[in-house]
């Protein structure tokens, strides 16, 4: 029954609204008129009555994520590197050339050139995965998390997985490992406490119906004080002698050591595959400074297994990522990585030269000082990776109006705030970028 005994208020009545009109000149006129078309009819069919504030709010909120370009650019002045709400890595200039040069035309994506006709999309970037890591085989997907589901999906699908207690987390995003694996269809075997894992553990789990033994990394989670935990060796051992398959996730995928940078060493991709691990999944975008992916590198016969898993068509990356992927595994290749890849530059950055550019912020902003800070790797590399670095500190009674003003600027600069003071670290400010973000301080 359609029995109504309020009336949705006529079209003009919103567009008069002063804020509403302020978007023609971002959308134009008949752009702010379909939103509140199509917020009219949203509130018709929902069948609910709602009051005329409340029909200007959504039209508001709508007017605003059209008039926002998503994504747009911005200046990342928090110090986290790989910032997960911020797009994570950069690209190498390598990558984005390379994307541009595959983009605008057409390209042997799946054609096998030598005998003209149908070829892989996965074999190239194999054969660049080998090489990078020392794997026998590898395989590219749409992200790391769909290289997890993907690896349960093949390998244990209606049998168990047995996993530690202190590796069942959430990273970020509401991704968890426990979820993913009941989505996959397998059986979660927990064992061990969440601090405590022996072998043993494992040892005891096992059982005919056992599909996978499953290494994950805790991400920006940590446990310490009383604990124990089975190293990725033993459990490659104890699966090569219960002849079960060892996965570990290991999320960030460090090709390069990290300790060289003064940061804490992570674990890379070459110590999992020379501890023996079968199947190592790690993202695109994180330490490899790469376009969002997830890879699985391992052993062949593995491998050839989730090859044949029609889910693959599913979770496949298209040319673009290819083309950004196999730029940036080159340059690893020619011994570039380190010089051309955006994140590794940033924490190369000497102290030095960081102070002498937050001088050049503290001489030209009145209200702003040069203080040390600490920068840090971020997207679930260890939490207490942490870098030494220079900030520039701004004083204002008004802390998060200031931050809020550099946010609305163009391009927005994302700060943070330390103790009451609007805190810029240079750490992930392209030097290129200085000369914008003074002038931003000095307007405000
Ligand atoms: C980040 C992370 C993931 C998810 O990676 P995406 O590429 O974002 O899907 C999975 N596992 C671990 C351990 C991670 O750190």
């Amino acid at each position: 029954m359609k029995n109504r005994r309020w009336e949705l208020p006529a079209v003009h009545r919103i567009l008069d609204e002063t804020a509403v009109g302020a978007f023609e000149a971002r959308v134009g006129r008949a752009g702010v008129k379909r939103v509140v078309d199509a917020v009219l009819d949203r509130v018709r069919s929902s069948g609910t009555e709602a009051s005329f504030e409340a029909i200007v709010a959504s039209v508001l909120t709508r007017l605003h994520e059209l008039a926002v370009e998503t994504p747009s650019p911005l200046v990342n002045a928090t110090g986290i590197i790989l910032h997960t709400n911020l797009g994570r890595a950069p690209l190498a200039p390598d990558a984005i050339a390379e994307v541009e040069r595959i983009a605008c035309g057409y390209s042997n994506l799946e054609y096998d050139l030598e005998r003209g006709e149908r070829g892989s999309r996965h074999s190239g970037i194999a054969a660049a995965l080998c090489e990078a890591t020392g794997a026998q085989d590898g395989l590219v997907v749409n992200n790391c998390a769909a290289a997890v589901l993907l690896v349960l999906d093949t390998f244990a699908k209606g049998r168990e997985v047995i996993v530690a207690r202190n590796a069942l987390v959430e990273i970020g995003g509401g991704f968890r490992i426990p979820e993913v694996l009941e989505r996959s269809g397998a059986r979660l075997v927990e064992v061990g406490t969440t601090n405590r894992v022996y072998l043993e553990d494992f040892e005891r789990a096992l059982s005919p119906r056992t599909a996978l033994l499953l290494r994950t990394h805790p991400s920006n989670y940590r446990i310490e004080g009383f604990t124990h935990d089975v190293s990725g060796r033993e459990l490659a051992e104890l699966g090569r002698r219960a002849g079960v398959p060892v996965a570990e996730d290991l999320g960030s995928g460090a090709l390069l050591d990290l300790a060289e940078y003064g940061a804490e060493h992570e674990r890379t991709v070459r110590e999992a595959l020379a501890d023996g691990i079968g199947l190592v999944t790690f993202s695109g975008d994180k330490l490899l400074g790469g376009p969002q992916a997830g890879i699985v590198v391992g052993r062949a016969n593995l491998l050839a297994r989730m090859r044949n898993n029609p889910l693959l068509r599913a979770l496949r990356v298209d040319k673009l990522t290819l083309a950004a992927l196999a730029a940036t595994l080159r340059l690893y290749r020619d011994g570039s990585a380190a010089e051309r890849i955006p994140l590794y530059r940033m924490l190369a950055a000497s102290l030095d030269e960081l102070r002498h550019r937050a001088q050049a912020y503290a001489s030209a902003v009145p209200s702003a000082r040069v203080v040390e800070s600490d920068a840090y790797v971020g997207a679930g590399a260890l939490p207490q990776s942490r870098i030494a670095s220079v900030a520039v500190s701004v004083g204002t009674p008004v802390p998060d109006e200031l931050a809020k003003a550099l946010r609305s600027g163009t391009p927005p600069i994302v700060a943070r705030i330390d103790e009451g003071r609007v805190v810029l670290d240079l750490r992930t400010i392209a030097p290129a970028e200085d000369e914008l973000v003074i002038a931003a301080l000095s307007a405000l």
